[in-house]
């Protein structure tokens, strides 16, 4: 089902996207060589909990998990694509972060992450996030009225293709709203001109995960939620969710 939002429903999704992007600023300040992964997750629960917001995260259980994720961040490391499970792990010089957050206040959902490298950056890496950040650029900028969910789906492909990277297979973005995953699917891939028209009041997650190594594959690691790279390249991850609005895209996940 894919719910029209009223401009109401949006300025309510805006506030929640704030403190998304407030947790994920926290978060990339406090990251450093030697902090632990949990260590991470709390200062994100504090900026949440100060702004009384809840987690759409912290209890999630898809039917394909077999347990409910125990965080408010999925922090996913080098290899790890996505869904990255914080515990006593600390980072060290040169990681690639990953840091997805959500948050739920008033009752809206805002669904948001950025990737950055600690201490020393090897360059390949910080290629491989600005990569990912223009992907997302594209695809936003590609949510017009007018346009199909195909046209994102394209825009954000092509970017990763032309790069030389892999696209996580299966995995993409998804419509938000009440609450974090709704319709419509916002695939990382597609045809131009195919797809869910795209309408004023519709509010998507656009989320491009790119593979350094340049191939699709990936498998679900033992605790049964971070997916990895299968060729143990590295992976970055960046994602907005944006409001489709007579005047173009508007960022709700933003500062
Ligand atoms: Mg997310
Ligand atoms: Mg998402």
């Amino acid at each position: 089902m894919v719910e029209i939002k009223t401009e109401t429903n949006l300025l309510l999704m805006r506030e929640a996207g704030r403190v998304v992007a407030q947790a994920l600023q926290a978060v990339r300040d406090k990251a450093a060589p030697g902090v632990t992964l949990a260590e991470l997750d709390g200062v994100a629960r504090e900026v949440l909990a100060a702004a009384g917001a809840g987690s759409p995260f912290l209890g999630y259980r898809p039917d394909w998990a077999p347990v409910p994720f125990p965080a408010v961040l999925c922090l996913s490391v080098n290899d790890a694509i996505v869904h990255g499970v914080p515990d006593g792990t600390r980072l060290a010089d040169g990681d690639l972060v990953s840091a997805d957050c959500g948050a739920v206040l008033d009752g809206w959902v805002g669904d948001a992450a950025v990737s950055f490298t600690v201490g020393r950056a090897r360059p390949e890496d910080t290629r491989l996030i600005e990569t990912a950040e223009e992907a997302l650029a594209a695809g936003i900028a590609a949510a017009v009225v007018g346009n199909r969910i195909g046209d994102i789906a394209h825009a954000v492909g092509r970017v990763c293709r032309r790069a030389g990277y892999g696209i996580a297979d299966g995995f993409g973005g998804h419509g938000v709203g009440r609450t974090m995953h709704e319709g419509p699917d916002v695939p990382n891939e597609g045809r131009p001109g195919r797809g869910m028209p795209l309408r004023p009041g519709m509010a998507i997650a656009i989320e491009p995960m790119l593979l350094a190594g340049g191939r699709d594959h990936h498998y679900t690691a033992a605790d049964g939620w971070t997916i990895r790279t299968l060729d143990g390249s590295r992976a970055a991850h960046a994602e907005h969710t944006i409001a489709i609005t007579p005047d173009g895209p508007r960022v709700l996940t933003a500062l």
